[in-house]
């Protein structure tokens, strides 16, 4: 069973004194400097000028710098930009900015791991993740609780960088839900492996693939949306309450029985088989590759697909539909 750290387990003390900075102040960098400040701890802010997370950064009380003076400033500093564009801005800004004695943090291993991100000496490699989207880490911190999270020390890395670990998540509120011990290894691939079997690109094909059977069948698009997405998140909400049990109690005797004939009729053993090798091209770096090389090249196949599935059926019906549910916080992009 995985080592679980709790309040209890951490020691604020081990931040005394060492000022943090946070370099980006987007979903993960607003919620953690928050935490960390209401915590007592010592927070300084990289964030570039001239957008809304600047602005936002000021209004919570914060003074913005670049990236390379909170590098200058701190000692641990915590890289909080989207994954592909960490690896340019260590380079450019962070680098040689560092000290030996400082670590350098992260909320994914993304770049550490697959290489595209290498600490000078003396600099160690800590990852702390909450295993939640950057609002909940600050609504649930200032409820009193926490995201549970995970903690991972790279290479080499010192005892004194793990409690300065376990500080920084109890600082965040993570060790109020647990705090998970792993690696960079174990989490980046077990995180790239999840959104893009599961919880991302399977569950958007597995909604698109019904939709368009039921539409080209010739189905309302409005019963297909319903019936494919809507009700998506009605399931998704048992199986978070109580797993695939609870919902399998909570639905009629009917759908329990189609869940156990039709499920692996759609997720099959061929299905299963693709699964373990998108694992073995997350495992051995082709996957980060494609994805590196992907925005070096401007991100063309990126930015093209995003526009396409922005325009798919099932995205013009479902505007219309959710319109008209004034209790959904209805959100465009
Ligand atoms: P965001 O996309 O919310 O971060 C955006 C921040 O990065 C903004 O401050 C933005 O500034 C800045 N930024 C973007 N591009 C550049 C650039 N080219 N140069 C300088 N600054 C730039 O990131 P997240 O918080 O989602 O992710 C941060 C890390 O946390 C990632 O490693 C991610 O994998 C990890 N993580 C994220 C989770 C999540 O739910 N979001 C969950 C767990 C981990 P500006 O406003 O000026 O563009
Ligand atoms: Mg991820
Ligand atoms: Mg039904």
């Amino acid at each position: 069973a995985a080592t679980i750290y709790y309040d209890n387990d951490a020691d604020l003390s081990h931040l005394k004194g060492k000022t943090v900075a946070i370099i980006g102040y987007g979903s993960q960098g607003h919620a953690q400097a928050q935490n960390l400040r209401d915590s007592g701890c010592e927070v300084i802010i990289g964030q570039r000028p001239g957008g809304p997370n600047y602005d936002l950064a000021k209004s919570h009380g914060f003074e913005p710098m670049s990236a390379d003076e909170a590098t200058a400033k701190a000692d641990v500093v915590n890289l909080l930009l989207p994954d592909e564009v960490q690896g340019d801005v260590y380079k450019a800004q962070i680098r040689d900015n560092l000290k030996p004695g400082n670590v350098l943090m992260c909320s994914h291993g993304f770049n550490i791991h697959f290489g595209q991100i290498e600490p000078p000496t003396g600099v160690d490699t800590l990852l702390v993740a909450p295993k939640g989207p950057g609002h909940l880490v600050r609504s649930e911190y200032e409820k009193g609780g926490g995201v549970p999270s995970l903690i991972a020390l790279g290479e080499g890395a010192s005892e004194e960088t793990k409690q300065i670990g376990l500080a920084y998540a109890k600082g965040i509120g993570g060790t109020r839900g647990g705090v998970i011990e792993t690696t960079f290894q174990e989490e980046t691939e077990t995180d790239l492996f999840g959104e893009q079997v599961v919880l991302c690109g399977g569950l958007s094909e597995l909604i698109k693939a019904g939709f368009e059977t039921l539409v080209e069948a010739g189905y309302q698009p409005e019963m297909a949306y319903f019936e494919c997405m809507h009700e998506v998140k009605l399931i998704v909400d048992l199986f978070y309450q109580g797993g695939l049990s609870y919902m399998r109690y909570s639905i009629s005797n009917t759908a329990e029985y189609g869940d156990y004939v039709t499920g692996p009729r759609i997720i099959t053993p061929e299905t299963k088989a693709e699964m373990k090798r998108v694992l073995t091209e997350i495992q051995n770096g082709t996957f980060a590759r494609n994805w590196i090389l992907e925005n070096r090249g401007g991100a063309a196949m990126f930015k093209t697909t995003r526009r396409l599935e922005q325009g798919h059926p099932i995205e013009t019906v479902g505007k219309r539909l959710r319109s008209l549910m004034s209790w959904i916080d209805d959100k465009q992009v």
